[in-house]
Formats: C-alpha cells, structure tokens, sequence
C-alpha cells in the first residue's frame, strides 16, 4: 500500500501553545489550518500536543513529540508580556542566550515609526532573541519567527495570533517545507455540489472511484475525498508522488467524468462560492435581482454581498417579518395572510410578486419560515420553510423541512434559495 510518509519521511509535530485554548477561552484554529495546508501540500503531520504558557510544560512537550518527529511548528506565547514564554522555554532547550537581532530591531523601529508609534521597552524586547535560533522576519507583525536546528531536529516558532500565523504559513513557512523536504508532486481539483445528499453522489460516482483506487501504484496515490458542508458536498480529487504527467492527466480524466455525472448538482469548481456561481449566472444574463427575507434576517443578502461585485446585480431586500411590513412593503394581501398564515405557500408566492414589483428585478426570491427553536405547530413543526423564485412570468415555491438548530435551519434555507435560483436561471 502507498503511504505519503514514502514521499515524506519527515513527521512534523504541532505545539500548540496558550491557557487560554487549554480553557476553552479560544478556539484552537491555528492546529486546523497548518495541519490541512500541510497535509494537502503533502506533508505528514503526525502528532499535535496542547500545553499551557509554562516553561515546564513546554519544555516537557518538545521532549515528548520529539520521541516520534523530527519537526515541531509551535504557536503561541510570542508576546512581549510576562504570560508569553515560549522563547524562554526554547532557550532553556536548544540552550544560547538572548541576544539583540539587529535585522528584527530595524524592522521594529521603521513598523512602529510609520503608524506613529513609539518604540518603548516592551516592543524592543520582541528583537531578543535567543542566539541558538535563526530569525525569520515575521512582516506582519512583531512576535519573532524563530528556526531551531540541533542535531537533526527542528523546530520553527509562529505567532498564535491566527491572521499573522496564517500568512507565515503561507508566505514563508510552508515554500521552506517543500525546498527542503519535499519530494512529491501534488495537485487538487475541487468540484461543488449543492442540494444533494453525499451518500447519493457517493452511490453515483461508485464506478469512479474503483477507477481512482485502481489507478494507485507504489510511485502515484490518489483519491477522492467527500468534504461535506451545510446543503453543499465538495469532492476534492488528490493526486499525490512522482509523477506529474500521470498525475495531471488522470485528474482532469476524473474531473471530466465526475462533471458528465453529476452535472445538475454542480455549481462551480476551486474555490467558487455558491453566491458567486449565481452571481456569475446574473451577470450573465445582465439581470437583477431583489429579494424578500423571513426567517433568514438577512443572511441571504449577506452570502449575496459576500461576493465582490455583487452591486452589479443585486438591488435590495426587504427584511419583512411583521404582518404590516409584508402588506405595506411587499404587498402581500392581509387576506392571504390571515387565511393561510405567515409560513404557507401563498404568502410565499406573493412575496416574489411584491418583490418584482416594488424592487423592479428580473428575478426574486422569498424565503419565509419557522427557524425555530419555538414557533412550530403540529402543522407547521420547526424548520418548515416555503422558498420561492420567480420573473416576471413564473415563480416556483418549495416547502423545505430543516430539521436542525436555528444557525443551521438559516444557513440551509440561503443555500437551498440560492441553489433553487440558480436551477431557475439555468432553465429560463
Ligand atoms: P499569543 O501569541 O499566545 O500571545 O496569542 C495571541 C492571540 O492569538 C490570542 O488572543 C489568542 O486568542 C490567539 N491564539 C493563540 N493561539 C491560538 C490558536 N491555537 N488558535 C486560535 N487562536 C489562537
Ligand atoms: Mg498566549
């Protein structure tokens, strides 16, 4: 069987460092993001180990990772006040003494000197360092990127600040992994589907991952990986060893096949947003669009103007969760509302009518709904929610039933309205 550790031989091990994840005060999201950019750059990420802002502590778990790995990428604990110790523990370690780095204090001065800042004892005390270590320059920020070489184990330090240990990763961590250790090639194709199941697409493209299995031989893996999110699956085909020809020829092979496949269910490839695919599909057609919102608040709107350019398209919305606002604003009959209620088809239905009307667009869309969690009847339980497109000829309405918690019966209900408006759009 082909393991990636053939490619890599090098284990890399994480120290995450701080109380304040060991308390469950902060989230640890600098683990997730350094082990899935490693892991899809092909590097094998082996052990991550949470300790707190002691010497001790972090001392004991550099010894302990040490054990199994050859690499250890810490975060945290590279401020200049007290709690932050990390340099410390790390001098104790790798042994040296603290030392002025010029380069780093120059950087300092000019960064604090541009915004207005002075530079006093504390942001000085960023530019020692101890002399055991080779200093990085950290450019967006002030904690110091310190690279520890002993006897064949390494050790690289980053900010626990997520954005600056982001960028590091990126810009200076990660094309150093793979000048030094890297020996493979890899590539990615990402294909996103939306509004249906995973167990059904997996059911559908059985055929081609028998084809993906077979294809891997002791020089060339690959695979295909099922990465679900809210109403939306992504398949993200790997290709990963010696290679490349081979490698990018078969991926585009399966891209291909996987897109004949699943064609109704796709609704862009890389990185593309849902809202940016329907964005696009606007554009193209040089429509508007406006839209009537209940139970979603506005998140509709916000995943709309979450892409860039979106003005070019999107009009408006009307918030309408009170009786008047859907009569005086949308001009939803109080009739229809008294008949068949908030939640119903009809009002749904009118809902578009008014948008087209009052936001003069080429399309519309209303979501209305119970997201719960009070609010259901027998009739109507939690989660039922009516979402309507239309023009200025045809609108078509769906009752959905989310059975999840609030945030996710609101994230569900945009997703769904964006994907019946982009199935619309495709037709009309
Ligand atoms: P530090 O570098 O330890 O001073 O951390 C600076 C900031 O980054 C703190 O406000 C933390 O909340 C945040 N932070 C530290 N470590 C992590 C982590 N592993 N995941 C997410 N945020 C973190
Ligand atoms: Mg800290």
């Amino acid at each position: 069987m082909f393991l990636v550790t053939d490619l890599c031989k090098m284990k890399i091990s994480l120290l995450i460092i701080g109380d304040e994840i060991l308390s469950g005060e902060t989230l640890d999201t600098n683990a997730h993001f350094i082990s899935k950019i490693l892991n899809e750059n092909g590097f094998n990420i082996n052990q991550k180990l949470t300790v707190g802002d002691t010497e001790n502590e972090i001392i004991n778990g550099i010894e302990f990772l040490y054990q199994n790995s050859d690499f250890i990428i810490t975060t945290g604990g590279l401020g200049p006040t007290k709690d932050d110790v990390t340099k410390y523990a790390l001098m104790k370690y790798f042994g040296g003494e603290l030392v002025v780095n010029q380069e780093m204090k120059t950087y300092l001065t000019e960064r604090y000197q541009k915004r207005g800042l002075e530079v006093n004892e504390l942001t000085s005390l960023q530019a020692s360092v101890p002399s055991s270590a080779e200093v990085l320059i950290n450019t967006v920020g002030t904690a110091p990127v310190m690279w520890f070489n002993q006897n064949n184990k390494q050790l690289v330090t980053l900010p626990g600040v997520p954005y600056e240990m982001k960028y590091l990763i990126e810009n200076l961590i990660l094309p150093k992994l793979l000048e030094k250790f890297s020996t493979a090639f890899i590539l990615h194709e990402t294909i996103r589907t939306v509004a249906v199941p995973e167990s059904k697409l997996a059911a559908i493209l059985n055929d081609v991952e028998a084809a993906i299995e077979a294809a891997i031989t002791t020089e060339n893996y690959y695979k295909l990986a099922y990465l679900p999110e809210l109403g939306m699956v992504k398949l993200r085909l790997t290709g990963i060893g010696k290679s490349q020809t081979e490698i990018t020829a078969n991926l585009a092979k399966w891209k291909k096949e996987i897109d004949a496949i699943t064609a109704k269910y796709i609704y862009g490839f890389g990185d593309e947003s849902l809202a940016t695919a329907v964005g696009k599909l606007l554009m193209k057609k040089s429509a508007t669009l406006g839209i009537a919102e209940s139970c979603t608040g506005g998140f509709l709107s916000h995943l709309i103007t979450s892409a860039t350019g979106s003005s070019a398209y999107y009009l408006g919305s009307v918030i309408s969760y009170g009786y008047e606002v859907k009569t005086n604003l949308l001009g939803v009959q109080k009739q229809t509302l008294e008949s068949h209620g908030a939640v119903s088809e009809e009002t749904c239905n009118e809902m578009v009518s008014g948008t087209l009307k009052q936001l003069n667009t080429t399309y519309a869309i209303a979501i209305t709904g119970i997201a719960g969690p009070g609010g259901g009847t027998p009739e109507k339980p939690v989660g039922t929610v009516w979402i309507g497109v239309g023009n200025q000829t045809e609108t078509i309405t769906k009752k959905f039933l989310f059975d999840r918690n609030r945030t996710e019966n609101i994230q569900l209900s945009a997703v769904y309205a964006l994907d019946m408006l982009r199935k619309f759009i495709e037709v009309k």
